[in-house]
């Protein structure tokens, strides 16, 4: 039977991202996209709980069927798998997203919120970038993902990951390979610019570079820098273990301890 994936994304229903990755899907699975009615980048995994969630159909071409939203990315996954597709989906993929989502930055990222809701629902899941915020190709980034659907429905991934797959914005002859890379440490938006409106008061636009050097070379950013798809495993237990186990050494009570005695 045929691997049943359900498509989310950030950038909206509409975005050539999504379109590219649903054609590429086409091939050898059955794309389902539930995704947000326009763009909702750097929402993380922001759901709504406060006014009514709608869907309503779309013709997405090569898609089964296709649903906007006016919720997050998390909140169509939630739509897709809980109501909109009828039954539970093998593979949640999303993307494919303008822009990276590297390092620290994944936090931030509705692109990979949507594949964390899958894999929190379960379901094996995966979010595709491409390195590039303008003019970003996705022919390299569509096929790869839909090769990897499909590896990952062969192979299913272990409860609670997902995989985080970046693709440097080049063509496929200029592609180095791909590289299982761990998460860096680098972030995006870290500066502030300050402007002053007609009235005198302060006001603020979060900017950034990507961050310079990164140092660590299994890091997913070193892998796309250097021309590389990164491949990087996530899992959703951010429980810092090291730190757990010498916690555990403080004795932290409710009261505290210099008081006793
Ligand atoms: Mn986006």
């Amino acid at each position: 039977m045929a691997v049943r994936v359900l498509v989310t994304n950030d950038d909206g229903v509409h975005s050539p991202g999504l379109r590219a990755l649903v054609e590429a899907l086409a091939v050898g699975s059955e794309p389902y996209v539930v995704a947000p009615e326009h763009q909702r980048s750097a929402t993380g995994h922001a759901i709504t709980l406060h006014k009514p969630l709608r869907a309503f159909p779309v013709v997405i071409p090569h898609a089964v069927s296709a649903w906007a939203a006016n919720g997050t990315p998390a909140d169509c996954v939630a739509l897709g798998v809980l109501d909109l597709l009828g039954f539970r989906p093998d593979v949640v993929v999303s993307g494919i997203n303008a822009g990276a989502n590297l390092g620290r930055d994944i936090t931030y990222s509705g692109t990979v919120s949507g594949a964390m809701e899958g894999a929190i629902f379960g379901i094996p899941a995966l979010a595709v970038s491409v390195d590039a915020f303008e003019n970003a190709r996705y022919d390299v980034a569509a096929a790869f993902a839909s090769m990897l659907v499909r590896l990952i429905a062969e192979r299913g991934l272990p409860p609670d990951a997902l995989l985080n797959v970046n693709v440097p914005n080049l063509p496929r002859e200029a592609i180095r390979g791909v590289t299982i890379t761990r998460l860096g440490r680098g972030r995006y938006l870290s500066k502030l610019e300050k402007r002053i409106d007609p009235r005198g008061q302060a006001y603020y636009w979060r900017t950034g570079q990507p961050s310079a050097e990164e140092e660590d070379p299994g890091s997913d950013s070193y892998a796309v820098r250097h021309g590389y798809i990164s491949v990087t495993p996530v899992q959703m237990d951010m429980t810092h273990e090291a730190l757990l186990t010498a916690l555990r050494t403080w004795e932290i009570r409710l009261e505290s301890s210099s008081h006793h005695g």
